[in-house]
């Protein structure tokens, strides 16, 4: 079984969460965790991941190259260039293209009237890299190169190779952390996942992301489940409660705000190791106890 845990947006507490549950399915269940939050992935330090057993480039971006030897530097390029991203190079006068924002779209070379001046080239945009964590479930985690796009078939490719790991080892379940936002990282977070796991505040902030991430949820018509994190900071608020039962999507629990969890990232641990016997462990520990029974069987 594939599960995706997202939330539509960063800071809800949705890798420090994930770290928990894995923790806690660790000895009942056989599992590949893959953070695909490529831009900040940080589920490999919540399990105090240090080293990595192997690190793949990933080749996916596109950047334009100018030849100057043909260029006759007629600028039409760079009045062109929907994203600002060619400059005129002030020692010799020549056209040059800043790699780091390039966003690949070729625009340049269309417009451009000295055919074969401009072309696009691949470039690596970001790294994919497997770690065997101290609890003994492979983890593979990707990361963005900076300036790159945000790149759907980086998490793509990292599936792949969970996929192929699942195989290898003979692994029951794919355990995905989600990109944030609903960009194609996350697209590619949920394709093809059986369950997702959202998880939300009670604000009304998140009550909107939460919804867009649904809406992705829906397209590819998977069950949905949610978590209320910090379910105490705003306790007039009932919007997010109300949505998920008018969409009819189940709460697997609620986490109360808890000092403790801060602390625990600190140490590198997930915080139902750090502090077993703090409130937001013991609630952890009875949404694990539900998503056994209820998903994992
Ligand atoms: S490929 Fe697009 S973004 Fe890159 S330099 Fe050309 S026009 Fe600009
Ligand atoms: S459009 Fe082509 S010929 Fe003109 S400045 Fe740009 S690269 Fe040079």
């Amino acid at each position: 079984m594939q599960i995706a845990i997202a939330s539509g947006k960063g800071g809800v507490g949705k890798s420090t969460i994930t770290a928990s549950l894995l923790y806690l399915l660790k000895d009942d269940y056989s599992f590949v965790a893959v953070d695909a939050d490529a831009e900040a992935p940080n589920l490999g330090l919540l399990l105090g991941v240090t080293e990595w057993d192997e690190e793949r480039e990933h080749i996916g971006a596109k950047v334009a190259r100018i030849n100057t030897e043909s260029c006759v530097k007629c600028g039409i390029c760079y009045e062109r260039c929907p994203y600002g991203c060619i400059y005129i190079d002030d020692e010799e006068g020549n056209y040059v293209v800043n790699e780091l924002t390039c966003e690949g779209c070729n625009v340049c070379g269309l417009v451009c009237p000295v055919a074969g001046t401009i072309t696009l080239e691949e470039v690596r945009s970001g790294v994919i890299r497997k770690a065997t964590t101290k609890y003994g479930f492979p983890l593979i985690s990707a990361q963005l190169d900076v300036g790159r796009p945000e790149s759907g078939k980086l998490v793509t490719e990292e599936k792949e190779w969970a996929s192929k790991l699942m195989k290898e080892l003979n692994l029951e379940h794919m355990i995905v952390d989600s990109a944030a936002g609903i960009g194609c990282q996350v697209i590619a977070s949920l394709g093809g996942a059986d369950v997702a796991i959202l998880i939300a505040e009670p604000t009304p902030a998140s009550l909107s992301d939460v919804q867009r991430a649904y809406k992705v949820v829906q397209h590819f018509r998977e069950p949905a489940y949610l978590i209320i994190n910090k379910a105490d900071i705003n306790p007039g608020f009932r919007g997010l409660e109300e949505w998920a039962e008018k969409e009819g999507i189940p709460i697997l629990g609620r986490i109360p705000y808890d000092r403790a969890v801060p602390k625990s990232m600190s140490m590198l641990k997930p915080v139902v190791e750090a502090f077993p016997d703090s409130k937001a462990s013991k609630a952890i520990v009875e949404i694990a106890e539900v998503i056994k029974k209820e998903i994992l069987g």
